[in-house]
């Protein structure tokens, strides 16, 4: 069985071990005799499963007592949702940081609940960069400042958190989540589709501190309502056991792996190795983001042509390089290279890359 290398953006790339370890198991758990897409959400087998998936990726994150890890559905989309509907009153105002479009799915989204200020964007500058700390015009009375972490999309990513006070910070770290060692202390809410970094797609992880918990009105739908699956550890009603399952044994992949510091470490490497190839080739390919902004997750870049960028697309499929496709809206290629993606697949690619230069350059 041949695998080819997956650069998707998301559903993405899982670590070989997890999908051997899940094929292996996937007929009969051991000493369980039924397979796990087959097993109650409230059994002792799911309990055992859901408890060590939560205490591995505590122990991964440092998440500590004051905060409620949770495994919900809807996709990271929902949360667009449900954390103005639980967290925006009762000031009802919130700021939110716009650096795509993901950033601005959310902000449509909010704006249904309460006041959204744009605190600062770059969507003048077709979202190639950060914006500085010195560009946001935060609200000190805003009930959260709302940014995305990574941006998918565009490829850009945030070295450090905005600097909000005592305004809580709430982030969308679907596409960067995991992928080092964060200070949680600064957060007040993360949330994050599984699917990029961290296991199939059909669960949404969410990080809540638990004393945001009071602003969740008992008026919100009760599956809205982050009140609602902290109370049921996330089983308030039938949870995505096979995606939990998943969730676990890369959480378990990560520790036998150094940890999150070392998977930082790797991630910084196989970005390097792509970014110096774009960098050297004389102008050929040329990075979307600006180099102080650019995504150690998802690295975009263009070629010269839209002609040999469908070229170079149609010939890296058939040398076994899949998912290089941009985005409609920013057009060329992407290369998405999360946790699981392996340096030997980054450094393929950029031979590759070289060697299509040479003929076509
Ligand atoms: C993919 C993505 C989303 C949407 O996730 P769904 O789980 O499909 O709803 C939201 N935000 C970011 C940053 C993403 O990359």
């Amino acid at each position: 069985m041949q695998r080819i290398y997956n650069f998707s953006a998301g559903p993405a790339i899982l670590p070989e071990e997890v999908l051997k370890e899940a094929q292996e198991n996937l007929f009969s758990l051991p000493g369980v005799g039924m397979s796990v897409l087959e097993i109650s959400h409230r059994s002792k087998v799911y309990d055992a499963i859901h408890l060590q998936a939560k205490q591995d990726m505590s122990e991964l994150m440092g998440i500590t007592d004051d905060y409620s890890l949770l495994f919900l559905q809807g996709g990271a989309s929902l949360q667009f949702s449900m954390v103005p509907l639980n967290l925006m009153p009762p000031a009802n105002k919130a700021d939110y940081i716009v650096t795509g479009s993901w950033s601005k799915k959310a902000v449509k989204e909010a704006k249904r609940v309460g006041t959204v200020n744009i605190a600062g964007t770059t969507e003048s500058e077709t979202f190639n960069r950060i914006p500085k700390q010195e560009e946001l015009k935060l609200d000190p009375e805003a009930a959260y400042v709302h940014f995305t972490s990574n941006n998918t999309i565009y490829g850009t990513e945030w070295y450090n958190e905005p600097e909000v006070g005592n305004v809580p910070l709430v982030c969308d770290a679907s596409s960067d989540f995991m992928h080092k060692k964060t200070d949680l202390k600064k957060y007040a809410l993360v949330y994050a589709g599984a699917q990029k970094n961290l296991g199939p797609a059909g669960v949404t992880v969410v990080i809540i501190r638990k004393d945001l918990l009071a602003r969740s009105q008992d008026s919100l739908h009760t599956m809205l309502n982050y009140k609602t699956h902290v109370e049921n550890d996330s089983l308030y009603n039938t949870i995505n056991v096979f995606g939990v399952y998943i969730i676990g044994l890369v959480a378990k992949w990560l520790k036998k792996n150094g940890g999150l510091d070392a998977m930082y470490a790797m991630n910084k490497e196989k970005a390097a190795i792509l970014y110096k190839c774009i960098d050297e080739s004389g102008g050929y390919y040329k990075g979307h983001a600006l180099p102080d902004s650019r995504s150690l997750m998802n690295v975009t870049f263009r070629l010269p042509s839209e002609e040999l960028e469908k070229k170079l697309i149609a010939e890296a499929t058939k040398a076994g390089f899949d998912g290089l496709k941009g985005h409609r809206s920013v057009g060329g290629l992407r290369a998405s290279i999360y946790n699981a993606f392996p340096k030997k697949g980054v450094e393929e690619l950029v031979s590759f890359m070289k060697d299509f230069q040479s003929k076509n350059g």
